[in-house]
């Protein structure tokens, strides 16, 4: 599932690509992209729209129009977005929708297992859409201090993984990177977000980061569908330290890193770096 890293590189190869450009047709072929609004109204409101940026919010993709509207791209577990054109798209039972740009190129939207959305919004609407999902702040920016982290943690009872899943802590972080960001600051996936100290919040505020630049500089990583939007794969999996290892060698002091089970996701750690009662 693409997360901040994989979205953010999707989103630095399409914005010289489409900004500026006009849409100039835009076919919609699957509902479920667009419900509970119609698939052709969507389509119809989207073209003559001019794209001024494309700039990224979380895990969503927002296109911004000359005219003031957004289209907000959430690509959930495989949903693609390809410039150029994959050869034989036409024919490709997985490709929900394609914007003919005013350059003639097209962009393909993909996605096998059709949880992806497109929400159109009109001028204004974007920051109650993220507020209404409580979506954190960007865990890359200047705001996301250890001080902030430490706010939207203090009290909560859920294990420290499962907080940062949710999207209220910080946006863009899944189970990859969240897995990642405990390992670098060496705290247990299971204690509760709560009872970290503030010591312990400043490590998972830096390992956070760390494992997200480390990702983006990676372009992302393929695991299964996850491609660039030039069809090019990147590799953070290369580089996890954690992530899908059980029983191999933690980097850091050798220990068989095991797996379990947190808010229901497969979940990696270092039993000995990352110990579960506390020193
Ligand atoms: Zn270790």
């Amino acid at each position: 599932m693409p997360e901040l890293p994989e979205v953010e590189t999707i989103r630095s190869s399409l914005a010289p690509v489409l900004t500026g450009r006009k849409l100039e047709r835009v076919t919609i072929r699957d509902p479920r992209l667009t419900r509970p609004e119609p698939p052709e109204a969507v389509a119809a409101s989207l073209e003559g729209e001019r794209v001024a940026d494309v700039r990224r919010r979380g895990k969503y993709l927002v296109v911004v129009f000359e005219s003031g509207r957004h289209l907000l791209v959430h690509l959930r577990m495989t949903g693609n977005v390809l410039h150029p054109a994959p050869e034989g798209h036409e024919n490709d039972p997985h490709v929900r929708a394609v914007v003919r740009l005013d350059d003639g190129s097209d962009v393909v939207y993909r996605d096998v297992r059709r949880f992806g959305t497109w929400d159109a919004l009109e001028p204004g609407e974007l920051d109650e859409y993220f507020a209404s999902r409580r979506l954190g702040v960007e865990p890359l920016a200047r705001g996301f201090t250890a001080a902030c982290l430490g706010r939207s943690l203090a009290g909560r009872r859920a294990p420290v993984k499962a907080a940062l899943l949710d999207q209220k802590a910080a946006a863009g972080i899944g189970n990859i990177y969240a897995d990642e960001a405990l390992w670098y600051a060496r705290i247990n996936p299971l204690v509760p977000a709560g009872e970290l100290d503030a010591e312990e919040v400043a490590s998972l505020r830096a390992g956070i980061r760390k494992a997200l630049r480390l990702g983006i500089r990676r372009q992302g990583a393929t695991l299964r569908d996850y491609r660039g939007a030039d069809g090019s794969r990147g590799s953070m999996q290369d580089e996890f330290r954690v992530y899908g290892r059980e029983g191999e060698p933690c980097g850091r002091c050798g220990a068989p890193i095991v797996k379990t089970r947190v808010a229901g996701r497969g979940t990696w750690y270092c039993p000995v770096c990352q110990p579960l009662r506390r020193p």
